[in-house]
């Protein structure tokens, strides 16, 4: 479905790594040098040509981005960010995480990407409780959504919790979310 915006909003059950979109979103660590969870997914479905760009980034600060080629993948780009570390929720955790998001997409606008998938960034490893984080994925996206011309946004999840809290949002949310 489109939203007033001409942008469709997707969430989908599915492997981030096999989406065939301009651009797809690694839920990095500041090294920026691999990792584990969908990083390490992104990573091996790459190839290790993806990982020599990488050490030439100097790797990236909590909240920010930067972006590769997508080499093996399906995908053209590859928009690493870094989610912040739950550490309770009052340490700027809320901020930076919007921080991922709007840093993404202006990265990802920069590139003339049209379609970008997001994973559910923080929500592994990084403890992020996830009802909050997907208020603030959906929200962050939707409002800076007016300023760009993106064609599709999808949010991925990789498990059923996930999805459900997806499409709670897309309950409560202005605009609707094909889930
Ligand atoms: P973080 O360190 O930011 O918490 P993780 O990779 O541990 O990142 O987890 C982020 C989210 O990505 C989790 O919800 C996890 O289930 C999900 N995830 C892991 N592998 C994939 C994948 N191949 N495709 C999409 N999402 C994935």
């Amino acid at each position: 479905m489109k939203n007033s915006l001409n942008t469709i909003i997707d969430v989908k059950l599915t492997d981030i790594t096999q989406l065939p979109v301009d651009a797809i979103v690694n839920a990095a660590n500041k090294s920026l040098l691999g990792g584990g969870g969908v990083d390490g997914a992104i990573h091996a479905a790459a190839g290790k040509q993806l990982l020599r760009e990488c050490r030439a980034l100097d790797g990236c600060e909590t909240g920010e981005a930067k972006i590769t080629s997508g080499y093996l993948l399906p995908a053209r780009y590859v928009i690493h960010t870094v989610g912040p570390v739950w550490r309770g929720g009052n340490h700027g955790e809320a901020e930076l995480l919007a921080s991922c998001y709007r840093n993404s997409l202006a990265l990802a606008a920069e590139y003339a990407v049209k379609s970008i998938a997001f994973p559910a960034i923080s929500c592994g490893v990084y403890g992020y409780p996830a009802g909050q984080a997907v208020r603030i994925a959906v929200d962050t996206v939707l409002a800076a959504l007016p300023q760009y011309q993106f064609e599709q946004v999808i949010f991925v999840c990789f498990n059923e919790t996930l999805l459900e809290l997806y499409r709670q949002r897309h309950c409560q949310s202005a605009r609707p979310i094909n889930a």
